[in-house]
């Protein structure tokens, strides 16, 4: 692919056609601009995976040429694979001072806090990132400090929204700064690179105060205890609830590393100056239950999560019991339903009440609706509207919304697709590689690689363990020792392991003269016979080790 340096180019990395993992590339004049670098998490099919990475291969020639990186606010989708992909990178990386609090504190984590050049960004001042420049505008969104950004370049002004929404009343941090986005509009934008998370839902999102309303309804209502889950990085919900327990006569104990993370990256950054002492976790068991409100991370099921194991009941301070309620202050993100939904009926059989935002009003989106996105657009008015963050479905659907808005041009892209946005007219020129990495240890390596697929493997057909010891003449010394591990149950696993022994007993003894010296050929008969007699007995083709000892 070739492409001119006058180009003014767009290349989603990742986050075009899925959630999360957003990665996005500006190029002018041979330099690139990234914007966001975000993680995703792993479903039931990545076993033993504990992160999802995007591929950043199409930066391997182009490595000096960067740029910088932008963060437009503190999510994991957006910023979680920094610490992860720096060193690749080695560019300076701009944020808002809550953004970056939180990257310093991960980065912390993975010894890099001292390496990565963190440049604060305050809104409303242009930063030169050369040959672009760069603008933080002040938006409303589920954590503190997110920002759309406006990115000049090439005499033109290109809008990229990161997540946003409007709200009148977002109980901590300010409002979307109206008057700026109407100046940006009127100034003239070429194109609007924006969320699509809502673009399936009708209306316009709701305000964090009807959040606040719902969870003092919710709670002034229980005797018992109240656990309370939600975002960690939502430190508007964390103030509604402190406000809330304050009026309830509760006081406030939270559990959980990402909770507190997110608080000391809120005080660093000036939020959370009024806030009331918090109770201490150890001091779980001397709290009355009626006087505790406590909120715990891990709103998605995550398995090694403060909720996760407060529901199953394993949590080493924190013991619910019948009577008290638990409030998912939070929505699934698609892929965790089923993880969720063991948390909750963990409790539930407990005799834990549950109440999740289908039962009460007790969480609101941080994204925009139909009603928003057309308000945006009639305030920005682009020439070009590229929807990103959201699946291929809600894509579509905020297509569709920016061409009734009458923008002149919609791209429906995907990640890896390349779009000239000028000079015009702008147009897809070609395919970047793409894909999905994870870590092993202190490696980065391909996510589909031999260990995940090893794993995925031995999940869905198991193991089966051989050793035999031979003669010198390839002759059996001794029965063969033979051990299944998730083959069969364990009742069949004994006609199996007789009938095994048999038939390698037969196997090695029609082994010809010319291979029975030959360890690698012995094992591959072996290992062929165990296969099929594991096909017949259990339909299954497990993973087969052989271990051949000589005497
Ligand atoms: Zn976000």
């Amino acid at each position: 692919m070739n492409w001119k340096p006058n180009e003014l180019l767009f290349v989603p990395l990742g986050g075009a056609g899925e959630i999360g993992m957003n990665v996005n590339l500006y190029h002018y004049q041979g330099k690139w601009l990234m914007v966001d670098l975000g993680i995703n998490f792993p479903d039931e099919s990545m076993p033993g995976v504990d992160v999802v990475l995007p591929d950043l291969r199409f930066l391997d020639d182009k490595i000096d040429d960067i740029a910088g990186l932008v963060l437009t606010h503190g999510h994991e989708d957006h910023l979680g694979a920094v610490p992860y992909l720096w060193r690749k990178l080695r560019c300076p990386v701009y944020g808002t001072p809550f953004t970056l609090a939180l990257l310093r504190a991960k980065l912390k984590e993975h010894g890099l806090a001292s390496k990565v050049p963190l440049n604060p960004m305050p809104y409303n001042t242009p930063t030169d990132i050369a040959p672009f420049s760069v603008e933080m505008l002040a938006l409303t969104h589920s954590i503190p400090d997110a920002a759309g950004l406006i990115i000049s370049v090439a005499g033109k002004q290109i809008f990229h929204t990161g997540d946003w929404k409007f709200d009148p009343s977002p109980q901590l941090g300010g409002v979307s700064d109206i008057e700026r986005l109407k100046a940006l509009g009127d100034a003239g934008v070429l194109a609007m690179v924006g969320d699509s998370t809502n673009a399936m839902v009708e209306g316009t999102t709701p305000s964090e105060e009807t959040a606040k309303a719902g969870l003092l309804e919710a709670i002034k209502k229980e005797k018992g205890r109240v656990a309370i889950t939600c975002f960690a990085s939502n430190v508007a919900r964390l103030n509604s609830l402190i406000e809330v327990a304050g009026q309830v006569g509760r006081e406030v104990m939270l559990v959980g590393r990402a909770l507190n993370r997110a608080v000391l990256a809120a005080e660093e950054s000036g939020y959370l100056k009024d806030w009331p002492r918090l109770l201490d976790v150890e001091d779980f068991e001397s709290v009355p239950r009626e006087k505790l409100l406590l909120i715990a991370s891990g709103s998605q099921g995550e398995a090694r999560s403060s909720m996760t194991r407060i529901g199953m009941g394993t949590h080493h301070l924190v013991g619910l019991e019948s009577g008290d309620c638990v409030l998912f202050s939070s929505r699934e993100i698609p892929g965790n339903e089923s993880a969720i939904a063991k948390v909750a009926g963990a409790l539930v059989a407990r005799g834990i009440k549950v109440i999740d935002a289908d039962d009460a009003p007790i969480h609101v989106s941080g994204h925009p609706a139909r009603g928003d996105l057309v308000a945006m657009y009639q305030m920005i008015r682009p020439q070009i509207a590229i929807p990103v963050h959201g699946t291929p479905r809600y894509i579509q659907a905020h297509v569709e919304l920016a061409q009734n808005c009458q923008v002149p041009y919609v791209a429906e892209m995907q990640n890896g697709q390349v779009i000239r946005l000028h000079p015009a007219p702008p147009k897809r020129i070609g395919e970047a590689e793409i894909g999905m990495q994870t870590r092993e240890g202190k490696d980065i390596v391909p996510l589909y690689g031999s260990g995940l697929k090893g794993r995925r493997k031995l999940m869905e057909h198991g193991t089966i363990s051989a050793s035999l010891v031979l003669d010198g003449k390839g002759r059996l010394v001794a029965s063969p020792l033979i051990h299944q591990s998730g083959v069969m149950d364990d009742e069949k696993a004994s006609d199996f392991t007789a009938e095994a022994m048999l038939a390698l007993e037969d196997a090695c003894a029609e082994l010809n003269k010319n291979i029975r010296d030959n360890d690698a050929q012995v094992e591959s008969i072996v290992a062929k016979t165990l296969r099929s007699l594991a096909k017949k007995m259990a339909g299954r083709r497990p993973v087969v080790h052989i271990h051949i000892l000589r005497v």
